[in-house]
């Protein structure tokens, strides 16, 4: 039986930029998780598992990897391996991490976050050098530094990677680890031309996720040492995240890791060209040159009204999106939409705003 929800965004006639979490598993990542081979994981034994960490491990060139049920845990699994209750993250100010995690930080692992805004989202060194305490007994100690590549909410930006470099050297030798939340780091990948490894190699953590961009129904990687990933293990199941036969999803995953980010670049594109589209929309602010990812995000404070209204009327042409803010809206690129659906939803904002922009025009007649 259908139910509406069923229905409702499944359809393939709905544009869905909310998010590139909507993707929904290939015919080939279906046929994958019906026949992989499985175990209980929590054993140790699931053979489909230990093959996608394995091959992680080895991607981003480290002595470990471990699957996790989402990038939300993956953090918090890393942030509390990093750290003692007590202890301060420096992070930037609209950091997933520090925004939309529930506030695990202080809420599981006992830790305060201590943000700053940054230019494009991108921490630089100069930003961070003034957040770390002096190791004075009654300060709350600075234990990590979490960057966020590509950096979601500033629009898909990305770390230059001499920027990311200089950041876990200082850091390091000032006694902090970093820890980097990589949810799109692929993405960042393909935009720079360069390997994840190069991209991540100094950092002490990597979490990406394979339930974005890269396609796969569930799940997220933490990379590391060894060391490291043994940690993290103990703390996945402390959070009640050890799995039994999750081969079914690291199926998907193994697909996803080896077959996806070849195909990021026409997200990208896709993201490039709806974002050349909006900016020559009138009321719309935007700067097509700063999209270098799968994230469009956009002023509409010109056009007199508000996100939440205007992503409204898109809903109703079937065009999803989503506010970020009171005037600001975001649009994500991804696998389950190609270049028909992006000039859609530009077709669909022209209508939806011009409507508006006609209405004192037409009083006239
Ligand atoms: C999506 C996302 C996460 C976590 O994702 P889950 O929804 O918990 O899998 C973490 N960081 C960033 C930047 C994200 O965009």
């Amino acid at each position: 039986m259908h139910t509406a929800s069923q229905e409702n965004k499944s359809t393939a006639d709905f544009v869905d930029l909310r998010s590139d979490t909507v993707t929904r598993p290939s015919a080939a990542m279906r046929r994958a998780m019906a026949e992989a081979e499985v175990g209980d994981d929590v054993y140790g034994e699931d053979p489909t598992v230990n093959r996608l960490q394995e091959r992680a491990a080895e991607i981003f060139e480290r002595e470990a990897a471990l699957f996790v049920p989402s990038g939300s845990m993956g953090n918090l699994i890393a942030i509390k391996t990093w750290t003692q209750p007590g202890m301060e993250i420096i992070c930037e100010q609209r950091a997933h991490v520090n925004q939309y995690e529930l506030a695990s930080m202080s809420a599981i692992a006992g830790c305060m976050p201590r943000t700053t805004p940054a230019p494009d989202g991108i921490l630089t060194w100069d930003l961070i050098e003034p957040l770390v305490r002096p190791k004075t007994y009654y300060y709350s100690q600075s234990a990590l530094v979490t960057l966020e590549n590509t950096h979601n909410m500033h629009g898909g930006t990305v770390y230059p990677p001499a920027v990311t470099e200089d950041v876990c050297q200082r850091a390091h030798a000032a006694g902090l680890k970093v820890h980097l939340d990589g949810a799109r780091i692929f993405n960042a990948a393909v935009a720079l031309g360069k390997s994840v490894a190069a991209l991540t190699r100094n950092c002490d953590s990597v979490m990406f996720c394979l339930s974005k961009g890269l396609g796969a129904p569930v799940g997220s990687m933490l990379v590391g040492s060894q060391e490291f990933i043994q940690k993290a293990h103990i703390a996945r199941k402390l959070l009640g995240g050890g799995m039994r036969q999750a081969g079914v999803l690291a199926a998907a995953g193994l697909i996803a890791l080896e077959e996806s980010p070849k195909n990021l670049h026409l997200d990208h594109e896709n993201a490039t060209f709806l974002a050349n589209g909006l900016a020559n929309i009138k009321g719309i602010s935007l700067d097509p040159k700063k999209v270098l990812t799968n994230i469009v995000i956009f002023d509409v404070r010109g056009t007199g009204r508000t996100a939440a209204e205007i992503s409204t009327d898109l809903g109703k042409k079937k065009i999803l999106c989503g506010p970020t803010d009171k005037y600001s809206i975001r649009m994500v690129t991804h696998c389950d939409v190609q270049r028909a659906g992006v000039e859609r939803a530009w077709a669909a904002m022209n209508d939806v705003l011009s409507v508006r922009a006609s209405a004192p025009a037409a009083a006239h007649h």
